[in-house]
């Protein structure tokens, strides 16, 4: 239906696209194709090495679930401080992806996570990270008619953090997540991903290669998260100014590696 109709898009929990037609003069072939009764796409499983999350997996669902909170925990605090309980009812982990939007928190976890995507289409099955599928702004890589339908979330140590106007209901000015591999105290391999702070989330790689190697300390990893300012472009919005984004970048990123840490048996 989707390859068919050449307005057609995928409507799945409809709290993203519902707003935006809502917002906008709705396209004359426009098709919506609702998939969120799909039960088959709804399911958290587990894997020795992964959680493999359905596309129409909610945030309450992700929330709620102590496989998420234990193997993929910034995955867990991501669903949980998105939105509000009626909004996470509805909210999908492929609608997070698919409104490619650079304040997305469900995206900001699966991208430290190294998450890859199962994407099906006309033209057959593959699978991609997600910083290959969203390319922009509100725009993705994936053609028409592709639906992403899993994710498998390799099991780790990770945190999430986010700041927004207020403590609920609120789209975060900026959000970072880590994902830590420790041995013993030392940080073996790192990713730092940030949100919000420029057009798509961004990887950390200064912070990443200056921490790689190093014994896990408050102080060294407060210093080495500065250099994430160099990583992002941050805008003035309705959210926050610009300077405030470079101001609390580092911040947040120095709390989501430190948590990261914690999370992989690192005691403080
Ligand atoms: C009041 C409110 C508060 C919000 N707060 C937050 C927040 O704090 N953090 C946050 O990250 N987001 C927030 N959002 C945004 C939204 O809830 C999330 O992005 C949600 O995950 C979107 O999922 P959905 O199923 O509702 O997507 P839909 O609206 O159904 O779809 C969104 C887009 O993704 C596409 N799509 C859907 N499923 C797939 C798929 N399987 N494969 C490919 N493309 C697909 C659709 O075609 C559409 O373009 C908020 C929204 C509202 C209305």
């Amino acid at each position: 239906m989707l390859e068919a109709a050449p307005g057609g898009k995928i409507l799945a929990g409809g709290t993203d696209i519902l707003v935006t037609l809502n917002g906008n003069a709705v396209p004359d072939d426009l098709t919506l194709v609702h998939i969120g009764e799909i039960a088959e796409l709804r399911r958290i499983t587990e894997t020795e090495t992964a959680l493999k999350i359905g596309c129409l997996v909610t945030d309450t669902m992700l929330a709620g679930s102590a496989a998420v909170e234990k193997y993929a925990h910034a995955l867990w605090q991501a669903a949980r401080e998105s939105a509000g309980p009626q909004v996470r009812n509805r909210a999908t982990v492929g609608g997070n992806i698919g409104t490619a939007s650079p304040a997305a928190d469900v995206v900001c976890a699966l991208e430290a996570m190294d998450a890859v995507a199962h994407i099906v289409g006309p033209g057959g099955e593959r699978d991609a990270r997600l910083g290959e599928i969203i390319t922009g702004p509100k725009k993705t890589s994936l053609a028409r008619g592709e639906i992403i339908t899993e994710l498998t979330v390799p099991k780790g140590a990770s945190a999430f953090e986010k700041i927004g106007k207020r403590q609920a209901m609120t789209i975060s000015i900026a959000n970072a997540a880590a994902w830590v591999e420790l041995e013993g105290d030392t940080i073996r391999a790192l990713r730092v991903v940030i949100g919000s702070a420029a057009p798509t989330h961004v990887r950390a790689a200064e912070v990443e290669a200056a921490l790689t190697g190093q014994k896990v300390s408050r102080a060294v990893v407060e210093e080495k998260a500065r250099l994430a300012v160099h990583s992002i472009s941050p805008l003035t919005d309705q959210r926050a100014t610009q300077w405030y984004r470079t101001e609390v970048v580092p911040v947040m990123v120095a709390r989501a590696i430190l948590a990261a840490c914690e999370q992989g048996g690192w005691n403080t």
